[in-house]
């Protein structure tokens, strides 16, 4: 009995799921096709420009040779590769490695390794694409304008969402490599600064592409289009152990871990931990090494296994507890142009949003929190509302919202 009705279930659901396109209006039909033009437009542009012919051995370096001819082919710094090459950054960049006791292995691992970290400057249309096709989902299309006011309040399709997050860890995954990504983004920053690369404005301007799209829809750079950020969410989306993801991360605690252990990665960086300027924390913790299926160190092979089991039990446990840029586009929602919104004229404070959302984030929106969660733009608690309170949209300030009812939400939250 109990299977039967589970079937019917998956079935209705895919039956909604079909629903979909067939409910959009003709408005809604063409902005599909726009969308979908444009973002194939982008995303082959970065197909086109992707260069594939980075290969270590083909470059021709070797331990004959000294760092200061090495290091400009791989668009690092001397003091980068003498750190790669575990030597001390100061070293003489001028005597060939064989006199610095460097081996041919050596050279040949330090150079795949600062290759492989290598921007794959396709990578970055593919991420425009993505994030357009997010926001634009979001905003204009999750919402058929021809489902009745009853479906919207128990129904959002999310196979477009499953669809994009393929396609980000497939093709901006293990397509097109590690590099670049909105975490090195962040990282490369602080290396720059410390002499790593000699290009401190091009990682800045990297950045400031991570943070603009995060910026366009409230962080759904990492919602829709981060590698990383799509696998745990595919992951977490399995329907299985449902029972355990009801538990939720703490945000309090997440975010003070994730802090924590930025603040210390810079102290590391920059010496003042230490004394050895110029090692990155991240590097040893950096799960994006999944995509060049190089999982090199132990600690990597732990953080990525931890992530993907934790996944199955918790909400994107990387981007809560330790990703830097989940913390810099967390600052940033602050000033998304879209976002999840809550009606507090319609809102009864009932917490079916709060608890379809995997994360803290609903419950700040609805109690109005000065320090709201990571909201992951994951959609899932847009039309669980039995007033039809939630939208996702350009930001606007509801006469109520403005006037906070401090006494009711305290009380709401205390509970
Ligand atoms: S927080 Fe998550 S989704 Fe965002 S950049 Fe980090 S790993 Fe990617
Ligand atoms: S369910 Fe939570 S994380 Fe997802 S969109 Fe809603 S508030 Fe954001």
């Amino acid at each position: 009995m109990e299977q039967w009705k589970d079937h019917v279930l998956i079935t209705d659901k895919r039956m909604r799921t079909f629903q979909w396109f067939s409910l959009l209006s003709g408005r809604q039909r063409i902005i599909l096709l726009i969308t979908t033009f444009i973002a194939l437009s982008v995303a082959a542009l970065g197909f086109l420009g992707h260069d594939e012919s980075q290969q270590g051995d083909a470059l021709g370096f070797s331990t004959d040779m000294p760092i200061s001819r090495i290091a400009p082919g791989l668009g690092v710094t001397g003091k980068a590769l003498a750190r790669e090459l575990m030597l001390p950054i100061d070293v003489s960049k001028s005597r060939p490695l064989k006199e610095l006791k460097v081996s041919d292995k050596e050279l040949s691992h330090a150079v795949d390794h600062l290759l492989s970290h290598k921007d794959s400057p396709g990578k970055y249309y593919l991420f425009v694409a993505l994030v357009l096709v997010g926001a634009v989902y979001l905003n204009m299309l999750g919402r058929p304008d021809a489902s009745g006011v009853k479906q919207r309040k128990s129904w959002y399709p999310r196979s477009p969402y499953i669809v994009v997050l393929l396609v980000s860890v497939l093709f901006a995954g293990f397509y097109l490599g590690k590099s670049p990504n909105p975490m090195e983004g962040v990282v490369k920053v602080f290396k720059s600064m410390v002499g790593l690369y000699p290009d401190s404005m091009v990682k800045a301007a990297a950045l400031l592409f991570f943070i603009a799209l995060a910026v366009v829809g409230n962080k759904v750079v990492c919602g829709w289009a981060c590698p990383f950020g799509a696998f745990q969410e595919l992951i977490y989306s399995i329907p299985v152990l449902r029972r355990a993801k009801k538990h939720k991360l703490p945000f309090a605690l997440t975010n003070t871990i994730r802090a924590a252990l930025f603040l210390s990665a810079l102290l590391i960086l920059f010496g003042i931990v230490g004394g050895r300027t110029g090692l990155v924390l991240y590097h040893f913790i950096n799960p994006f090494d999944l995509f060049d299926l190089d999982l090199g160190t132990t600690s990597i092979r732990a953080t990525v296994v931890a992530a993907s089991v934790g996944s199955f039990f918790t909400y994107r446990p990387f981007c809560q507890i330790i990703c830097p840029f989940g913390l810099v586009s967390w600052v940033c929602e602050r000033f998304s142009i879209t976002r999840v919104q809550i009606d507090k004229d319609r809102c009864v404070q009932c917490g079916a949003c709060i608890k379809a959302c995997p994360s803290d984030a609903a419950k700040g929106r609805v109690y109005g929190a000065s320090i709201p969660a990571d909201c992951f733009s994951c959609a899932r608690c847009l039309n669980v509302c039995p007033e039809d309170a939630i939208t996702y949209g350009p930001v606007r300030v509801h006469p109520a919202n403005r006037a906070q009812k401090p006494a009711r939400s305290s009380q709401k939250e205390g509970k």
